[in-house]
């Protein structure tokens, strides 16, 4: 385990809790109703898995509860932060800045710089002196498997290999909130199952709330909660027994 990393909240105990959350987007003169009343709740030490088709409202029900997003009406209360939306905005960029880990499809990564400064980066943004950032951007590399890969950028690195750095980046600062939007739907079978074992990891070994999107139901394998998400409503929400050494095959 990564040394600089500390354990957040007890397994199983709540650390987002969301009620009613209803988002609408303005589409020409009328509204559209993406998230149609949703309540959702995620737990330390879990990976709570979000499933549903394209456009159900996955990306926007993350967006609601990591402060991306204002939903026109519900709460969200996560960690210590009582109604999340009711604080101001710097707030709330505080909150997921301090406390939020990010992971998407197409990694996000900066072209210029090498895994070490995508990692550091976020590190001093938030106020982490430059030799502390990097060794824990370092330690959080090679706990990815990339302590060889330190010193390349993104263009001679594999699609595999770019999201474990945007894993990296987002664990660095031991957020006890991961969020992790369609990670492995740019990866082959293989990196994919590396990727979701990691986000595993997260939550068994670090205590992380993960919180993962997608529309592939082979990740189920990895989860200790599968909640199906359609047209804005959650649809069941079921409880099992996670297996780490499951396997995703190929595409
Ligand atoms: P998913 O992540 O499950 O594919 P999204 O949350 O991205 O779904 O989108 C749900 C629905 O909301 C889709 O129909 C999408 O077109 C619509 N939508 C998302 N963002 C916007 C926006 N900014 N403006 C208008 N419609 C949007
Ligand atoms: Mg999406």
């Amino acid at each position: 385990m990564n040394p600089n990393t500390v354990t957040h909240g007890q397994a199983g105990t709540p650390a987002i809790e969301a009620k009613g959350l209803v988002k609408r987007f303005k589409t020409g003169r009328t509204f559209i109703e993406v998230l149609k009343g949703v309540d959702f709740d995620a737990r330390h030490g879990e990976m709570t898995m979000v499933m549903g088709p394209s456009g159900s409202g996955k990306s926007t029900l993350v967006a609601a509860l990591s402060g991306l997003l204002k939903p026109e009406e519900g709460r969200v209360d996560a960690l210590d932060v009582d109604d999340l939306w009711e604080n101001s905005s710097s707030r709330i960029d505080r909150f997921r800045l301090d406390h939020c880990g990010f992971i998407f499809q197409g990694f996000n990564l900066f072209p210029a710089l090498t895994a070490t400064q995508q990692v550091m980066t976020v590190l001093k943004y938030q106020g982490v002196p430059k030799d502390e950032a990097r060794r824990r951007a370092i330690a959080a590399l090679e706990e990815v498997g990339l302590g060889a890969r330190l010193n390349q950028k993104p263009d001679s690195l594999s699609g595999g290999e770019k999201q474990r750095i945007a894993i990296a980046r987002a664990l660095a600062k031991n957020p006890a909130l991961l969020f992790a939007d369609e990670p492995t739907s740019a990866l082959d079978g293989q990196n994919g199952q590396v990727v979701i074992r990691l986000l595993r990891r997260a939550a068994t070994e670090h205590g992380a709330a993960v919180v993962c999107v997608t529309h592939d139901p082979r990740l189920e394998a990895w989860a200790d909660r599968v909640i199906h998400i359609e047209d804005g409503r959650i649809l069941d929400d079921q409880r099992r027994t996670p297996d780490p050494n499951a396997t995703l095959g190929s595409h």
